[in-house]
């Protein structure tokens, strides 16, 4: 029988929710380009709850408990003397979230010898040591797709929220203001701008896809060009580096992966060759841009907004610069975690559970490390030797 580790964020202050905002969700079947949405072959939760908490569970452990299975779920992940340490040592499965990433660096694989799959309850599994779990013949799983549509929104509210001078305005409002000076003395129409992403995979194109309707130039890098089709219908312009797409644009945003081509690439330099006034948004990860050198751009006037969910360390301590950093729309880790995310990451962590407890083959999709090597998506997107490592 298997001990699965599940490391999950807290309950609300208030205590767990009793009722929701909304009675259901829409029903999506399948992502952009066809892969259909998780298949389990059963749930037992309600779409719609909050699943990504200590007592939602992701939904998981009348699955587990059911075929004989411990479920230990925490939040507490930091330090030698955290349940997660404690609990590691004889663990078979470690489930974590981006959002409140337990990090399994190489020390605690050394240490947890019983350790055989660690799942992703979201996309991204930079805060797993890949070479560590590769040399320890450890799977590594994330639910691909889950959540790309729900941040790639984020990306587009927060490219508002900046251009717009939401949140400022906002505040006005709730403090009993009516300057509308200080409201508009910042704010812009995003028609007519320059936008750019880098990266154009799934959260990248999505991006692009719903900036389109405003009326704005498209522009993109990748590693990999998109079919021409995609290109004209969208009017991309295409830039072979981050480098030589960033001067021309008024926004940008990041969407790749953290990996060593890609961590720090938003340095002095780079925000320096932008247009004094150009808006950075950054939902990826965090190591992507050089904390101070965007604290510095900001009060600087070089950049006029920053925007983004994902932070180093997460959480993020009280005195981050970017909580108080000027002209910034900051958020804790939440993009792809609404709760119509939350009922797609659980749902594939239970389909990743089920096929690895019934001994089939996981989705290849799903697959980041498998057989002491990487595989599925992480062939595609991971790299290994990375210098971004755990904390
Ligand atoms: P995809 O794998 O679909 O797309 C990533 C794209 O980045 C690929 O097209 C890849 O190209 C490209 N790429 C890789 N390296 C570079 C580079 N150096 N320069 C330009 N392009 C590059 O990933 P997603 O769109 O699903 O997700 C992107 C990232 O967003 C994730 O890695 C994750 O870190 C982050 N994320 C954040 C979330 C949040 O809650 N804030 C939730 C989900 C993801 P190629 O195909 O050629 O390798």
């Amino acid at each position: 029988m298997a001990k699965i580790l599940c490391v999950l964020y807290d309950d609300p202050v208030d205590g767990y929710p009793t009722s929701y905002a909304r009675d259901d969700l829409p029903r999506i079947d399948h992502y952009p380009g066809g892969q259909s949405t998780p298949t389990p072959q059963g749930i037992d939760f309600t779409p719609g709850h909050l699943l990504g908490s200590v007592s939602g569970e992701l939904g998981l452990r009348r699955f587990l408990e059911q075929r004989g299975h411990t479920l230990v779920v925490t939040s507490d992940k930091e330090g030698p003397d955290s349940a997660f340490d404690r609990e590691l040592p004889d663990a078979d499965v470690v489930i974590s979230q981006p959002f409140w990433p337990a990090y399994l660096t190489a020390e605690r694989i050394a240490k947890a010898r019983n350790l055989k799959l660690a799942i992703t309850a979201g996309i991204g599994s930079d805060h797993v040591d890949l070479d560590a779990a590769i040399a320890h013949n450890v799977t590594v799983a994330e639910v691909t797709y889950c959540n790309s549509i729900s941040v790639a929104e984020h990306v587009v509210m927060m490219i508002l929220g900046l251009v717009r001078n939401y949140l400022p305005a906002h505040r006005i409002a709730t403090d009993g203001g009516w300057n509308i000076a200080d409201c508009v003395a910042r704010s812009y129409d995003v028609e007519g701008m320059q936008v750019g992403t880098v990266a154009a995979g799934r959260i990248g194109l999505a991006v692009l896809r719903r900036l389109k309707p405003f009326d704005v130039r498209l522009h993109y890098t990748d590693r990999h060009r998109l079919p021409r089709a995609v290109e004209e219908e969208l009017g991309l312009t295409f830039h072979a580096s981050a480098a030589e797409m960033v001067p021309h644009c008024d926004v940008v945003t990041v969407n790749a992966p953290l990996h060593p081509e890609t961590e720090g690439l938003f340095d002095d330099k780079l925000i320096g060759s932008m247009k004094r006034g150009a808006y950075l948004v950054n939902t990826a990860r965090a190591k992507i841009c050089d904390r101070d050198a965007v604290d510095r751009a900001l009060r600087s006037g070089q950049l006029a907004g920053y925007a983004g969910d994902v932070w180093y360390p997460q959480p993020a301590p009280p005195d981050h610069p970017w909580r108080t950093m000027p002209h910034q729309g900051m958020t804790p880790h939440i993009s792809g975690s609404s709760l119509s995310a939350q009922a797609r990451y659980a749902a594939g962590t239970r389909e990743i559970l089920e096929s690895w407890l019934d001994g089939a083959p996981i989705r290849d999709e799903y697959l980041i490390v498998d057989k002491g090597g990487l595989a599925g998506t992480g062939s595609h997107s991971y790299s290994t030797n990375t210098s971004t490592p755990a904390r």
